[in-house]
C-alpha cells in the first residue's frame, strides 16, 4: 500500500543487537519484526487502532490509556507513553491529510527469552466508511459463552484486555458474514448485552444514552466515551449499566461505535429491521469527525 507508514520502537533489531529507545522509521515492506517475537507466536501482546482525520490522530489520550491498562492486564513492562505518543503522532503526519486514516499500535512480549517487548506503529489510509455511518449495518447477536462476571470469576481469560488474540473476534465477524450481516454483537453465556466483534454497543432510550459496564469484562471505548461527552453537551444524559439481552428491543437506536468506522447505526438486528436515527447519527458522526487528539 503506497500510503502506509512504519515506525518502529523498542525493537530488539533483527540481529540481536540492544533495543533501540526512540522510534525510527522503517519501510513497511522491509522485514521488522523476528520469527521468535511472541506476538506472531502466541498473539502475546496488546494493541490499539486510532483514527486520524487531518493527519491527526484521534483520542490519543484514551487509547494511550487503554494500551497502558491492556499491558497492566497481561503483565507487559508498562508502556513508555510519551514515546508511543510521539511515535503515533509521527506516523499520523504522514498520512495524506485530505483522507481518513488509521495508526495501529503494536507492543508484544518480544522475541522469546529475550525480555525485551517489541512496539511499532504501522499507519495507512482507512476504508471508506460512509455508507456503514449513514445507511447503517445489519448485525447478528452471537454467545461469547462466558459469564457476565468474567473478570471476577477467571481473571486469566483477560476479556476487557485489548490482545492481540484477535482470530476469535475475526471468527465472529466471518460468521456474521455467512448470515447476511456486517457485524456481530456479543451477549455473555447468561444473556447479558457486552460489545461488537471489534466496536462499542450504544443505545438509546428517549434523551438517554446507555452503553454496556465495562465490568462486563469488555473494552472501555474511546469511541463511546467520546459519544457519551458529545451527548451531554446536547444535553442528554448517559449511563453504564449491565443490561439483559431484551434491552435491545425497547431501545430506540442502537449503534456500534469504533474508531476508525466511527457511529454505525444498527439497521437491522438478526434479521429484523430497526430504527435508524439519521438526524441523531449525523449529528454524532460529525462530532466524532471533529476530534482532534
Ligand atoms: N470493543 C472491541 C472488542 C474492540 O475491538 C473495539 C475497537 O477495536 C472497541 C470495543 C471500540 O473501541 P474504540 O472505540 O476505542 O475503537
Amino acid at each position: 500500500m503506497s500510503t502506509a507508514v512504519l515506525a518502529v520502537l523498542n525493537s530488539p533489531a533483527l540481529d540481536g543487537t540492544a533495543a533501540p529507545t526512540a522510534f525510527r522509521l522503517a519501510d513497511p515492506a522491509d522485514p521488522q519484526v523476528t520469527v521468535h517475537d511472541l506476538g506472531a507466536t502466541r498473539g502475546d501482546g496488546v494493541f490499539e487502532t486510532l483514527g486520524v482525520v487531518g493527519g491527526r490522530a484521534q483520542a490519543v489520550d484514551g487509547h494511550l490509556a487503554r494500551l497502558a491498562r491492556s499491558a497492566a492486564m497481561l503483565e507487559l513492562p508498562e508502556p513508555d507513553l510519551d514515546a508511543w505518543r510521539e511515535t503515533l503522532i509521527a506516523v499520523a503526519e504522514r498520512l495524506p491529510a485530505d483522507r481518513e486514516g488509521f495508526v495501529k499500535l503494536v507492543y508484544t512480549r518480544g522475541p522469546e527469552g529475550s525480555g525485551i517487548p517489541t512496539g511499532w506503529a504501522t499507519g495507512a489510509v482507512a476504508p471508506d466508511h460512509t455508507e456503514a455511518r449513514t445507511r447503517g449495518i445489519g448485525v447478528v447477536v452471537l454467545d461469547r459463552g462466558l459469564p457476565h462476571d468474567v473478570t471476577a470469576t477467571a481473571p486469566w481469560l483477560l476479556q476487557g484486555a485489548k490482545t492481540l488474540s484477535y482470530a476469535l473476534n475475526m471468527a465472529a465477524l466471518r460468521e456474521a458474514r455467512r448470515r447476511d450481516a456486517d457485524d456481530a454483537l456479543f451477549v455473555s453465556g447468561d444473556g447479558f448485552l457486552l460489545e461488537g466483534a471489534t466496536s462499542t454497543l450504544l443505545l438509546k432510550r428517549g434523551d438517554r444514552l446507555v452503553t454496556p459496564s465495562t465490568s462486563l469484562g469488555i473494552l472501555p471505548g474511546t469511541t463511546q466515551a467520546d459519544a457519551f461527552r458529545s451527548a451531554r453537551a446536547e444535553g442528554m444524559t448517559t449511563s453504564y449499566e449491565v443490561l439483559p439481552r431484551t434491552a435491545l428491543d425497547d431501545a430506540d437506536g442502537l449503534w456500534l461505535l469504533s474508531s476508525v468506522r466511527l457511529a454505525a447505526p444498527i439497521r437491522t438486528l438478526d434479521g429484523t429491521d430497526r430504527p435508524v436515527d439519521e438526524a441523531f447519527t449525523a449529528r454524532l458522526n460529525a462530532a466524532l469527525l471533529a476530534r482532534r487528539d
